[in-house]
């Protein structure tokens, strides 16, 4: 059998820990028996992060802007107790972070179906994605523990020295304080981010804030959106048949209750946050959950939503089995594949990445799954497999 040709390369980000170890195993069992694999390689697992300086992570994302489709292994974000493990120069940043300042992207996330695994929702029957912008508000806010009597204001003094001030409150007690921002640059990036991945996915969008109560803040958010989409988007919305709509937050919150899924939710930062932990439980697990980064300009990059396992690969590392799960990482490979025949006119790898997601769903639907889908799933006695097994038993069904 003759396999499937590229003529753009991916960009391919290889990762860490029990992760790394599926990445080699997707690639050997699932992809490149079928297709003549074409990447640009770049090791961002965390030994290789510090002997560059972690230059690498700078470097994959720079190929990622440059060739357009990337997917992504998931990788450790260093804390104090992985610089002593890895004998670190320095706490390394998050890739995830680097990558995104780099294509400044918004992150879309949504679970993958399957019939043996029911939501917690039963309106539920498709997926709902969320769309997180991943700049500002409360994640880079500063912050005050007032002591007692005082007056708090919020002071802006522009470029020739004028100020601007307005009254936060005439404390005669003990309280806190918080001054947070964001940017109207950031704030249209993830406007025009949402817009494009809602027309390249053919699903309603939604937005949702508080600008009754934040009549300034979550306004201008508001206001951003609509404009950009009248000017920009409006017409190609109604081409693909499809809506943006404006709506409070209350309102989004129990509208989606009620819903049954296939469209994309755009939230604020700590909307998005909270949201997507719910969206992904209530579908039923963090290991069916995908996730893109996708830039204003329109640059992809795919992954899972899950790190490294690592207590699972600590496991293997003994040589002990584990039963780890591979369909959010494979859905990372074909989302990557998909796209890259979209952009290149290569239907039959577009056509092969459908395949090979069937081939996913339908071992499961069968009862053929790993040990975190036993234990939710409605089909009797489901065969657990091991991590190779699993994969193993995937291409059995391509
Ligand atoms: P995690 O790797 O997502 O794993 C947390 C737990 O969730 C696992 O111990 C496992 O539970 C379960 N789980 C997650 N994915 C699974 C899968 N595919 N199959 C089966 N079970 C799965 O999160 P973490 O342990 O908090 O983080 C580990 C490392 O990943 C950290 O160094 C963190 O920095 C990194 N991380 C990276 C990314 C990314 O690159 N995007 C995202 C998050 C975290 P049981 O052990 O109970 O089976
Ligand atoms: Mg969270």
């Amino acid at each position: 059998m003759s396999r499937i040709q590229m003529t753009t390369p991916l960009v391919e980000m290889d990762g860490d820990e029990m992760t790394r170890v599926l990445w080699q195993w997707i690639k050997e069992e699932l992809i490149e028996p079928y297709v003549d694999l074409k990447t640009v390689y770049f090791d961002l697992g965390l030994k290789h992060r510090n002997e560059t300086d972690d230059a690498v992570t700078r470097e994959a994302a720079q190929a990622n802007r440059k060739y357009g489709v990337a997917v992504k292994c998931a990788t450790i974000t260093p804390n104090a107790a992985r610089v002593k493990e890895y004998d670190l120069k320095e706490m390394w940043k998050s890739p995830n972070g680097t990558i995104r300042a780099i294509l400044d992207g918004t992150v879309f996330r949504a679970p993958i179906i399957v019939s043996n695994i029911l939501p917690n929702v039963r309106t539920w029957e498709k997926p709902i994605t969320i769309a997180r912008h991943a700049y500002g508000d409360v994640y880079k806010a500063s912050e005050m523990i007032i002591p007692g009597p005082g007056k708090a204001e919020l002071v802006f003094t522009d470029a020739r020295g004028v100020e601007k001030r307005t009254l936060i409150h005439a404390f005669d007690g003990p309280g806190v304080v918080q001054g947070m921002h964001n940017l109207c640059g950031s704030i249209e990036s993830f406007a025009r981010s949402c817009f494009s991945y809602a027309l390249s996915t053919g699903q309603d969008l939604w937005f949702s804030a508080k600008d009754t109560i934040s009549k300034q803040y979550d306004h201008t958010f508001k206001d951003i959106f609509q404009e950009i989409f009248e000017k920009e988007y409006k017409d190609d919305f109604a081409r693909a048949g499809i809506t943006y709509f404006y709506t409070l937050i209350d309102d989004a919150v129990a509208r989606v209750m009620k819903s049954k899924g296939g469209f994309i939710w755009a939230c604020k930062n700590y909307d998005g946050d909270v949201m997507s932990d719910m969206i992904s439980s209530a579908f039923g697990s963090l290991a069916m959950m995908t996730s893109v980064l996708v830039s204003p300009d329109g640059k992809y990059e795919y992954e899972a939503a899950h790190g490294t396992v690592q207590r699972h690969y600590y496991r293997y590392l003994e040589g002990e089995e584990t039963s780890t799960n591979s369909v959010a990482t494979i859905f990372a490979w074909t989302g990557a594949l998909r796209k890259r025949g979209e952009l290149d006119g290569l239907q039959e790898l577009c056509a092969f990445a459908d395949r090979l997601e069937k081939a996913a769903l339908s071992t499961i639907e069968e009862g053929i799954m790993t040990k975190d889908l036993a234990l939710i799933t409605t089909t009797p006695d489901p065969q657990v497999k091991n991590s190779l097994d699993f994969i193993k038993a995937v291409r059995a069904h391509i």
